[in-house]
């Protein structure tokens, strides 16, 4: 089976900043990544390497056997296969949720506005905001501005979601809200690449999960073996303190 996503080989360096040393592995389709590790470990470079906001100094970044770091690859039509849910959800403040939904759904796919704002209806129900399509983001709160930025993600129809932390900006009340939708769509089968400092999602929805610090994959399995019985000091001396 072709991997959802194939990264090998991966380097990144910042001028003589070498942030990523080498990162190997794949996602099937169907299954659900959690990335975690200590801050700076190169956890959000290697999301923007994957959908190449970031360009990796070496290595290749495969999206359904496509080698996207080809320079004659077409990066938009890929990027638009690659949904990314950022921690600062990012919507557009001055356009109103079904517009934050339709925007890139009209200038990027083309769609008409009738299919437009039926696809973008449709995601918000999926995450529960079905009634909230006429608010404007600052009149939501951050867990509904998460969820409208996972829908407008969802409105695009990828084969792969990545997110990079996407609780950690949440005041704590708001973050259950947020990992339910992520659950459902995990449920439903998306193939997903989540960045997170959530412990009980990664131990509950996760397939696998991936620890990284300084630049390099130190140990990846199970979330039972990762998380329940790590083999490396590395890892044991992260999950000691943050569990
Ligand atoms: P994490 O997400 O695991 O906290 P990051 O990938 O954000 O780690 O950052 C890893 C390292 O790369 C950090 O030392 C950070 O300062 C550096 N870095 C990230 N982006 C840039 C950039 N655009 N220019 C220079 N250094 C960067
Ligand atoms: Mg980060």
């Amino acid at each position: 089976m072709t991997a959802a996503i194939e990264i090998q080989g991966l380097h990144k360096s910042f001028g003589p900043l070498e942030v990523l040393r080498g990162i190997d592995f794949s996602i099937s389709p169907g299954e659900v990544v959690c990335v975690i590790g200590p801050s700076g470990s190169g956890k959000s470079t290697l999301l923007r390497c994957a959908n190449l906001l970031e360009q990796p100094t070496a290595g290749r970044v495969l999206v359904s056997g496509v080698d996207i770091t080809d320079p004659d690859v077409d990066i938009d039509r890929v990027r638009r296969r690659i949904g990314m849910v950022y921690q600062q959800f990012n919507l557009f403040p001055h356009l109103n949720v079904l517009k934050n939904l339709t925007v890139a759904q009209r200038k990027v796919l083309k769609r008409g506005q009738a299919e437009a704002d039926r696809v973008a209806r449709e995601n918000l129900a999926r995450v529960g905001l079905a009634d909230k399509e006429r608010s404007f983001p600052a009149q939501l709160s951050g867990g509904q501005q998460q969820r409208v930025a996972i829908a407008r993600a969802l409105a695009m129809g990828p084969e792969l979601m990545l997110f990079d932390e996407p609780t950690s900006a949440l005041d704590p009340e708001l973050v259950g809200d947020v990992l339910r939708v992520m659950r459902g769509l995990a449920d439903d089968g998306m193939t997903m690449m989540v960045v997170t400092h959530e412990m009980g999602f990664a131990r509950d929805v996760a397939d696998r999960v991936v620890f990284m610090d300084g630049g390099v994959v130190v140990e990846e399995g199970a979330p039972e073996e990762v998380l329940g019985n790590p083999r490396q000091a590395r890892t044991r001396s992260f999950l000691a303190r943050v569990i």
